[in-house]
This record gives structure tokens, C-alpha cells and sequence, in this order.
């Protein structure tokens, strides 16, 4: 009979957290330590919400990876009688001359099973005609994709993690050691120590400091401002009731930066971002407080896309960081020196929707079920 293994999972962000909740299902013995919480403030799941979709350009793995998830969060949706995925569609216009992104992501939709339609810029101006079509020659419309609960997922999916017998404790691991192969253990915050017999390391933005030699050059923690906007009192065009969740890539023409947003959720405003890289960010001690000059470019691009929000006055802004790889793909691998060490990251501004896809992965490989994907291997570095 195999004996079941204690795996100690630091981290319980979108990437921890599922791994977490999925190794406690296939009967491991599960320890999850954060240092602050599921979802908080500073980790890259915070937040309220985030993007599902399926459109991800040609030969990449993510549109079947997202199939996968979407699956997933249908069936935990059922099975916890809550609603995580808001299905308001998205739509993701197309203003490049230069569209093999986009044409490319049709068979790879087609193939994963992700429910699409092509849109000509006429039946987009006809279906949302609170968005200026402007330069967009053709759009990509997912309607049974939308936006996720973000913090408020990652507090479920710990709240069932506990259901099933895991084990969590509010800690921080510190960075004593943990390259001197083989592990021994984990030093804590509370100054105990942690043994186990599998370790996986989900800690987004702060893996590169706690596995200096292995990570430290590899993934990059960087500074995205994100702003909520105020429609005028009783406008519900910019509500989910009427707007999907949309992505746009400006042609070079208009800069050809990626804006990307979710339309006014939970009494909340209209949410914008710019997606280019920002300036390198400390998720512990960064002072989270967006930049003039992204709220300038964003007003611009508001302005220009949604007329009608020109004057919107900006009603909150949050600050997050991507924790970003060179080509944007995901870590999940072992330490190159350690059998018994997992690391996972990398999301680098996308990785959200994929949680219980990679969670479901990662506990197969943990528990010795699967080999790894090749593609999110160190070795490419
Ligand atoms: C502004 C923004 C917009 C995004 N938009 C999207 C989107 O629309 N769609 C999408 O799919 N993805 C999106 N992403 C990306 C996605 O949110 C991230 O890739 C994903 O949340 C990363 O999860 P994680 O678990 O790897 O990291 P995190 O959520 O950062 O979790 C890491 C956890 O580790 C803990 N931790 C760190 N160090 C220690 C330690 N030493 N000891 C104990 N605990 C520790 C932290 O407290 C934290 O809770 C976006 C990200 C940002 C920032």
C-alpha cells in the first residue's frame, strides 16, 4: 500500500491554493502556510476580480489549459452552490493590420471546445454601441467566458481545503537555507519548523527572493496600476447587465499598448488597465499608489473607447504586481537540486484563470501521477 505523503504547500494564492485543496482530495496530508492570507492585499490573487478567457494566440498551451479550468470552476461552482465565474462574455477587439494573434487563437479555440463567434466591426457597433469601434477591423467574442471572483475564490477554495482535513497555518517561511539541498525543513516566522516530506513553493511574486540562485534573475516582480471608474448615477451601460469583459490591442498607430478591462461589477466602478510592463515592484514594501502618467495614458484611452466615460470621475485604484517571466510562460517544475521541491509561479499577468487546472497538475505530479509539462520547465532559462 503507498503511504501517504505530507506536503507542505507555501502559499495559498490562485497557484497554492488549488494544489493544495486537490492534493487533500487524492488523500495527501496537507500543510498550506501564507504569510498574510489567501488573497490578500499584496499577493498577485488579490484583488477583486479577474479575466477568463480563452484567446491566446496561436501553438501555446493556455487555450486547452483554460478549457480545462473552465471545467473546473463549472464543477466547483456546483459543487460549493457558489458563483466564482461571471459569464458577461468577452470580447476582444482587433484593431492590428497585423491579426495572426488573433486568427491564430481561432483553431486553438475551435479545438479546446471554448465557444466563440467571429464578430464583424458592424455587429459590434450594433450589439454595444457605448463602445467607439474605431480602428477595429474584427473581434472575438467568448460568451461563456467573463470575469472570476478573485480574493474572494481564494478564501473558498482555502474554506474547503479546511472541509477536507488540511491543515493551514497564517505564517511566513523565511529564507534560511532553502537551497541547501536536500531541505530538512521549513524555518517559520513564529520561529517553529515545519518537516515534510514534499514541499511546493507557490509564492508568486516573492519566489525570485526566497530561491535566490534558482529564481532570483527569472521572474520579475512588476508594478501594474488598475482604476475603477464612475458612470453617472443610474448609467448601466457600464454594468456586466450590458458589457462583457473586453480586451483591446491598439493598433501601432495608437500606440499599440493592450488595454484590458471588466465592466462595472458588484456596485463597483469600471474597471481599466494598461497592460505593458510597469517599473520593477517590492510586494512587501512597495507603497501601492498608481503613477500620474498610467492614469493620464488611461483617461486617454478611456476617453477614445468609451466617449461616454470621458468626464467619469475615478472612484478607487488598486496596485498589483505581475510576477513576470522573460517569455511569460509558467514555472511549474522541481528544484533542479532537490527531487522533493516543487515550484510553481510565473503567472506573469494571466495565471489566475488557470488555478484549478494547475492545481489539479501539480497534485497528479506531487503524488507521483503525471510527468510535467516540458514547457513550463527552468531548464529554459
Ligand atoms: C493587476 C493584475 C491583473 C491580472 N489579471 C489577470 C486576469 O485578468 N486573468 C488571469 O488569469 N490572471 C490575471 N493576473 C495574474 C494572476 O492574478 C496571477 O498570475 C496569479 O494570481 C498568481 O497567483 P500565485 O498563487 O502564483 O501568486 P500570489 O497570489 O501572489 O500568491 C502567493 C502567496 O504566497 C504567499 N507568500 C509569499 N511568500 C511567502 C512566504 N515566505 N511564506 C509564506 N507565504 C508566502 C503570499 O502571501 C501570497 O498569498 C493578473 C495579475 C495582476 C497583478
Amino acid at each position: 500500500m503507498k503511504s501517504t505523503p505530507h506536503v507542505a504547500v507555501v502559499g495559498a494564492g490562485a497557484f497554492g491554493g488549488w494544489t493544495a485543496l486537490q492534493l487533500v482530495e487524492r488523500g495527501a496530508r496537507v500543510t498550506l502556510l501564507d504569510a498574510w492570507g489567501p488573497g490578500n492585499s499584496r499577493a498577485s490573487s488579490g484583488g477583486e476580480t479577474r479575466i477568463m478567457r480563452g484567446t491566446y494566440g496561436p501553438d501555446q498551451p493556455y487555450t486547452a489549459l483554460a478549457a480545462r479550468a473552465l471545467k473546473l470552476w463549472g464543477k466547483y461552482e456546483r459543487r460549493w452552490k457558489r458563483q466564482f465565474l461571471h459569464r458577461t462574455g468577452v470580447l476582444w477587439m482587433v484593431s492590428s493590420r497585423d491579426d495572426a494573434y488573433e486568427r491564430g487563437s481561432l483553431a486553438e479555440l475551435r479545438q479546446a471546445g471554448i465557444k466563440f463567434q467571429e464578430l464583424s466591426a458592424s455587429q459590434m457597433r450594433k450589439r454595444w454601441p457605448q463602445i467607439n469601434f474605431t480602428d477595429v477591423h474584427w473581434g472575438i467574442y467568448e460568451p461563456e467566458c467573463g470575469y472570476l471572483d478573485a480574493r474572494e475564490s481564494c478564501q473558498a477554495v482555502l474554506h474547503a481545503f479546511l472541509g477536507q482535513g488540511g491543515a493551514y497555518r497564517q505564517v511566513a517561511v523565511l529564507n534560511h537555507g532553502l537551497e541547501d539541498a536536500p531541505l530538512s525543513g521549513l524555518a517559520l516566522s513564529d520561529g517553529s519548523r515545519l518537516k515534510a516530506d514534499r514541499y511546493v513553493f507557490a509564492c508568486g511574486p516573492w519566489l525570485g527572493n526566497l530561491f535566490p540562485e534558482t529564481l532570483g534573475d527569472v521572474i520579475r516582480s512588476t508594478k501594474q496600476d488598475i482604476f475603477f471608474f464612475g458612470p453617472a448615477a443610474g448609467d448601466s451601460r457600464f454594468t456586466d447587465a450590458h458589457l462583457p469583459v473586453w480586451g483591446d490591442h491598439l493598433s501601432s498607430g495608437r500606440g499599440g499598448r493592450f488595454f484590458y478591462g471588466i465592466p462595472g461589477s458588484d456596485h463597483r466602478g469600471f474597471k481599466v488597465a494598461d497592460d505593458t510592463r510597469g517599473t520593477a515592484f517590492d510586494p512587501n514594501y512597495g507603497e501601492r499608489v498608481v503613477s500620474p502618467a498610467t492614469l493620464k495614458r488611461v483617461r486617454e484611452y478611456v476617453a477614445f473607447r468609451f466617449p461616454a466615460m470621458k468626464d467619469a470621475p475615478l472612484i478607487e485604484t488598486r496596485v498589483c504586481q505581475y510576477e513576470q517571466t522573460a517569455d511569460s510562460d509558467f514555472i511549474v517544475d522541481r528544484h533542479p537540486r532537490m527531487e522533493n521541491v516543487w515550484l510553481l509561479g510565473g503567472g506573469s499577468g494571466h495565471g489566475f484563470k488557470h488555478g484549478p487546472a494547475l492545481g489539479k497538475m501539480m497534485a497528479e505530479a506531487i503524488l507521483g501521477d503525471r510527468e510535467l509539462d516540458k514547457i513550463w520547465r527552468l531548464q529554459r532559462f
